[in-house]
């Protein structure tokens, strides 16, 4: 059978590429090395956070992702809550970035609210009274069960869509020509479409490794816990004072240039910690994470080991923020990512009918949807809407 297009990757961008095709009408065939997605996408927190982006077209590749999802939880069943982002300031520095971040994102309608510290204590009684100087609030956000979304995205996609799939299958060869692309499994299947798009995280060694290499790819490592459920509430999207040191929508903030200091140990900014919880619906909460990154021609050669001291240096950043009942963690993973060292995104297109979209870095979850949308419509030269 021969498809308009062929998806290599499962994930969020492979699939979101391929909801928006079918969308379109067109013949999709979406292949995964494995039975089901579990890489990047199904390994995050869940945080859909526009307020974390660039104010540029990321801020609207937010936007319309958040609308998106909403119409598909209902379309769909996705997994996902209006549940609200929440940034504790800790320290001046930190609350002066808030207060000038708020006033640039009313600026362009996204609405905001500035708390004090005793609101904070009111809405979150888990949060350390010594912690919280204040929060950005951020209302109309949402958060994923990024465990459930991706695969229950495809899933509804093959039974309602007429998305083919072919799973548990590598591909190992692309050839094109004039008028068509052919790619091979590493058991000699073929499959044939008009068009390739190669969504394939962070895998820079099966297919066309020599471009990821000439890149400036590198692939992030990030460490992550899950607490079995504390015994208290924390809805939304909780993220912290080294969160708002780390993001770029924070980071292009006049008063983030004077930062002053977190008072933490430097090992914090040596293995890129910041604090972000996310509750799941039974309670138990994601907390991370870390950062470590090697060169796309290293990306398989990160050590197995799991750094403890990592994890430590995370429970002790938040035990200063929340006060628990229990801290009980229950097990970690950890995830990984391709990201561009000088760019938002990889997008290259090395053979005639063939495209290869990768790192997109951390904001995969926030921006997918509404990215896919754009890229599926200037493919297909389609006006936007
Ligand atoms: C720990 C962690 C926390 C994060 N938290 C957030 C968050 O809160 N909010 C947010 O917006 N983003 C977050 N992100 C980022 C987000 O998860 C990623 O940007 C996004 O999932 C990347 O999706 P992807 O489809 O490009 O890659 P992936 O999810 O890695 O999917 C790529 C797929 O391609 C398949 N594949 C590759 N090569 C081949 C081949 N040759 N043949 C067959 N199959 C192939 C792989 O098997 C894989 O399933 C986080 C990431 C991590 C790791």
């Amino acid at each position: 059978m021969k498809f308009d297009l062929i998806i290599i990757g499962s994930g969020v961008m492979g699939s979101f590429h391929a909801y928006h095709a079918l969308n379109f009408g067109k013949k999709v065939l979406i292949i995964d090395r494995n039975s089901k997605a579990n890489q990047a996408s199904v390994r995050n927190f869940g945080q859909a956070v526009t307020s974390g982006l660039s104010l540029n077209e990321w801020h609207s590749y937010g936007r319309r992702s958040s609308e998106l999802y909403l119409d598909l939880e209902k379309k769909a069943g996705l997994p996902v809550r209006q549940n609200g982002s929440f940034y504790i300031a800790n320290t001046p520095g930190e609350l002066a970035v808030l207060e000038e971040l708020q006033q640039r994102f009313l600026a362009v309608d996204y609405a905001c609210e500035l708390w004090d510290k005793s609101t904070v204590l009111k809405h979150f009684p888990a949060i350390q009274e010594s912690y919280a100087l204040g929060a950005l609030v951020f209302k109309q956000e949402m958060s994923i069960e990024p465990e459930f979304m991706v695969n229950r995205l495809r899933e509804f996609m093959v039974e309602q869509m007429g998305l083919q799939q072919e799973m548990n299958c590598l591909i190992q060869q692309v050839k094109s020509s004039s008028d068509r692309v052919e790619v091979t499994s590493n058991t000699g299947r073929k499959f044939e479409a008009e068009h390739l798009l190669i969504c394939n995280g962070m895998e820079l060694q099966q297919l066309y490794p020599e471009l990821f290499v000439a890149s400036d790819l590198e692939v992030c490592r990030l460490q992550m816990i899950s607490l079995k459920n504390p015994g208290v509430q924390l809805p939304g999207n909780i993220l912290t004072g080294l969160s708002i040191r780390r993001y770029e929508s924070f980071r292009e903030c006049e008063a983030w240039k004077n930062l002053d200091s977190h008072g933490l140990s430097s090992e914090y900014d040596e293995k890129g910690i910041h604090i972000l919880f996310k509750q799941r619906p039974d309670g138990s909460i994601i907390l991370g994470d870390s950062h470590d990154y090697l060169n796309a021609e290293d990306a398989h050669n990160f050590s197995f080991l799991h750094d403890v001291h990592t994890d430590s240096l995370m429970l002790q950043e938040a035990k200063r923020i929340a006060k628990f009942d229990r801290w009980e963690p229950e097990y970690t993973w950890s995830g990984y990512y391709s990201q561009c060292k000088n760019n938002d995104l990889f997008e290259a297109n090395p053979e005639p009918r063939v495209n290869v979209i990768t790192g997109i870095g951390g904001k995969g979850m926030t921006t997918t949807a509404g990215l896919a949308e754009a890229r599926i419509r200037s493919m297909y030269s389609l006006a936007s809407s």
